[in-house]
């Protein structure tokens, strides 16, 4: 067993920590405030390879293993994981339209997705359907032509900011079986998008409503096979979950490394207060936590990418636990910055609104819970 990255992991990982140093970090307050990224950021991440991180190379991807995917996002989110997370969406469906879109699917979006001229978002969940997503309620009925959605989708990241949606909707019975994925394409007639949300964190991606009424897609829009749909949609969610946990540990190891240097300077008591011995031993127990939760993670990556039986249990128990770490230290870096991190100039801050959502989105941490259970007691 080795759990040393080769030269190449290294090189993707400090490939993507410079780029988010220099492009991301120095604007992500402001992209805050303005409530969106320049797409301009998409094409140059696109680049670099990461506009299809897991994209076989057939198709034109990086091709790069789940594990080295997590690198980058790990390497992104210490500068923003607002950013970091909105680019694991969109990889998310580059790969579901590689694995299942048809040849004639694949030659029409890739090359633009790849490129990020095409960006991407991911909608499963509806306003009555949240972690029990196979209840979900949007129709697609057959039409001549090919099939028209209704039905609205909530919380959607890049709601009315991408260029094409994957939609599941149901084009059979209730339950899982009777649901399919499409890829529906804005400016389809009957796609309109809600306000935009005020959230939490996050806040640089633009979150909305996606609505579609009687919205016409052609008959080549659908993914692989009509009922396929809730499988497609939670094999992508596997990957996403590690990537998700990943910007967490990425913006904790940030926050900590950050807290580390503010420590070093701030005196109390006439010393500085990483001479406190109990303070010593939160960074301690932080250090802890953060190295056994990257190793959770890469080992989670590791059974995905080797198409361990037990992959998906433990994507899901790594995502439930190395989000849970993340937050956990995001709040004590705040706590050792005292009043200064409560104040936005220090960073801490974003990174605790920011990392919260990772425990309620993927699939909140209660239902990593419920998908661990069930593996246990069979
Ligand atoms: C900022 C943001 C961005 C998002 N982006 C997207 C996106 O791009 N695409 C997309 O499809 N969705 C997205 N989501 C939606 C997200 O995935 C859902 O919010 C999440 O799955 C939870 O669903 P819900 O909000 O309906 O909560 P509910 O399902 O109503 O859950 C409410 C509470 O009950 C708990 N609960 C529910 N069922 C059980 C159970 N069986 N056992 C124990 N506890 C249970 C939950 O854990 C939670 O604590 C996003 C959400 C947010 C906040």
């Amino acid at each position: 067993m080795d759990f040393a990255l080769t030269e190449e992991q290294t090189a993707i990982f400090d490939m993507a920590q410079a780029f988010g140093a220099d492009h991301i970090a120095p604007h992500a307050r402001d992209w805050e405030a303005a409530g969106t990224i320049p797409k301009q950021l998409w094409r140059d991440l696109a680049d670099l390879g990461f506009g299809g991180l897991y994209v076989s190379e057939e198709s034109g991807g990086a091709g790069l293993t789940r594990l080295d995917a997590t690198l980058v996002f790990e390497a992104l989110s210490q500068s923003c994981a607002s950013v970091a997370a909105f680019l694991s969406i969109h990889n998310m469906c580059a790969r579901m339209i590689d694995a299942y879109g048809s040849e004639d699917m694949r030659a029409r979006i890739l090359p633009k997705a790849l490129t990020m001229e095409t960006i991407l978002s991911y909608c499963l969940t509806e306003p009555g359907s949240g972690s029990d997503a196979a209840a979900l309620k949007t129709r697609a009925v057959r039409t001549n032509d090919g099939y028209a959605l209704t039905g609205t989708k909530a919380f959607i990241s890049g709601g009315g900011y991408s260029d094409a949606y994957i939609v599941m909707a149901r084009t059979g019975d209730d339950g899982p079986k009777g649901i399919s994925a499409f890829l529906v394409m804005d400016g389809a007639p009957g796609l309109s998008f809600g306000g935009l949300e005020d959230k939490m964190g996050w806040r640089s991606q633009p979150t909305r409503q996606v609505q579609m009424d009687d919205c016409q897609t052609s008959a080549d829009t659908l993914l692989g096979e009509e009922g396929q749909g809730f499988k497609y949609a939670m094999a992508g969610l596997d990957g996403g979950r590690l990537n998700i946990a990943a910007c967490s540990l990425g913006a904790a190891q940030a926050a900590l490394d950050q807290t580390l240097a503010y420590m070093r300077e701030r005196k109390a008591f006439g010393k500085p207060i990483d001479q406190f011995q109990g303070l010593q031993f939160r960074l301690a127990d932080m250090e802890i936590d953060l190295q056994s939760a990257r190793t959770f993670l890469r080992q989670a990556a590791w059974k995905l990418d080797t198409g361990a039986p037990d992959a998906s249990t433990f994507c899901a128990m790594a995502k439930k636990q190395v989000t849970e770490v993340g937050s956990r230290v995001a709040d004590q870096c705040l706590q050792l910055h005292g009043g200064y991190g409560y104040l936005a100039d220090y960073g801490i801050e974003k990174i605790v609104r920011d990392l919260r959502v990772h425990q309620i989105l993927e699939g909140t941490n209660e239902i990593m819970r419920l998908i661990t259970a069930r593996h246990l007691i069979g």
